[in-house]
């Protein structure tokens, strides 16, 4: 293959890089749509993030992907914001319009597309667990799909009040906020929940603070986590008769949602998926 031109490259910035599934599937999704593109996956330090956008712009990046620990810091760095991304003070990818760096955020974008393919979102009694970066992506993207309610429940409670007073003032949906303490009893009339926490994150064993006698089979369950893929939250809900969206759909549909972005090609998300699977020797 030939070198790309200088112009077709994005990149992933972060710290630390051990691995970066997202590039692996990009790579591969590049090759299926005959692009001869490139993405890198660099390790940057936060004191360094403002000289690493400034070289990208200087050699012409496409845009990249922005993760732990700069999708905040990279905010003020770029030109402009997609609305999403303002409400939610995030970003995780940057694309190029003309010379201007422009910041969105596709993680909850990915997660509703794939939460989608199971039920719709809108009207529905949905309760978040965690106030995080994740959550708060998810919980702004599924509150602009109008659901009936969301519950933002958090170990720290000014982070869950603050996710839940962004989303009735700033997204104008019901929203509140309930101490996380103990096993969270989920309320019967709630339909989705989703685990937006960092638990079970490379530990398959590790359990999600929920009476599991609380979980109705009429509920949707989701976790964001994708490695293991089959967490122990999910397994439980499982076996209470729940349906269960793991973190693997939300991790192809940003990629795929980025690489359209970047690319104006929809790419085959088949071929994410399974480059994913592969990666993570699922
Ligand atoms: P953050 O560090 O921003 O947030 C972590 C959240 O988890 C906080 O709400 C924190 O609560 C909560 N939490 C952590 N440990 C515990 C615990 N023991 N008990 C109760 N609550 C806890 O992380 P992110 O939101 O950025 O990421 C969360 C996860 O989402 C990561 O594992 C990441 O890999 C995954 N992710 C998956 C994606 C995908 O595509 N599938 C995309 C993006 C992220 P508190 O506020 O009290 O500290």
């Amino acid at each position: 293959m030939s070198n790309p031109a200088i112009q077709d490259l994005v990149c992933c910035m972060g710290q630390p890089v051990a691995g970066n599934p997202t590039q692996f599937m990009m790579e591969r999704a590049f090759a299926a749509a005959g692009l001869e593109w490139r993405y890198l996956t660099l390790e940057v330090s936060p004191v360094q993030l403002a000289d690493a956008v400034r070289g990208m712009r200087a050699m012409g990046f496409r845009g990249g992907n922005f993760t732990i620990p700069h999708k905040v810091a990279v905010v003020p760095l770029l030109d402009g914001l997609t609305p999403s991304a303002e409400l939610m003070g995030a970003v995780n990818c940057v694309y190029r319009q003309e010379d201007k760096l422009i910041g969105d955020n596709t993680d909850g974008r990915g997660f509703v597309k794939s939460l989608r393919e199971m039920t719709d979102p809108a009207s529905k009694e949905i309760a978040i667990l965690g106030a995080g970066g994740a959550a708060r992506a998810i919980a702004v993207e599924l509150g602009l799909t109008r659901p009936a309610n969301i519950t933002v429940v958090n170990r720290t409670p000014e982070r869950g009040e603050e996710l839940a007073s962004l989303l009735r003032d700033k997204v104008g949906i019901a929203a509140n906020s309930v101490v996380w303490h103990g096993d969270y009893a989920v309320p019967p009339t709630t339909q989705i929940v989703v685990n937006a926490t960092s638990i079970g994150l490379g530990d398959g064993q590790a359990r999600v603070p929920v009476d599991a006698g609380s979980l109705t089979a009429e509920m949707i369950v989701a976790d964001v986590i994708f490695n293991p893929p089959q967490t122990r939250f999910l397994r439980e809900a499982a076996s209470r008769g729940c349906r269960t969206l793991d973190g693997l759909g939300m991790l192809v549909n940003q990629a795929v949602i980025g690489f359209k972005i970047w690319t104006g090609v929809d790419p085959d998300p088949r071929v994410m998926r399974e480059a994913l699977e592969e990666y993570l020797e699922i």
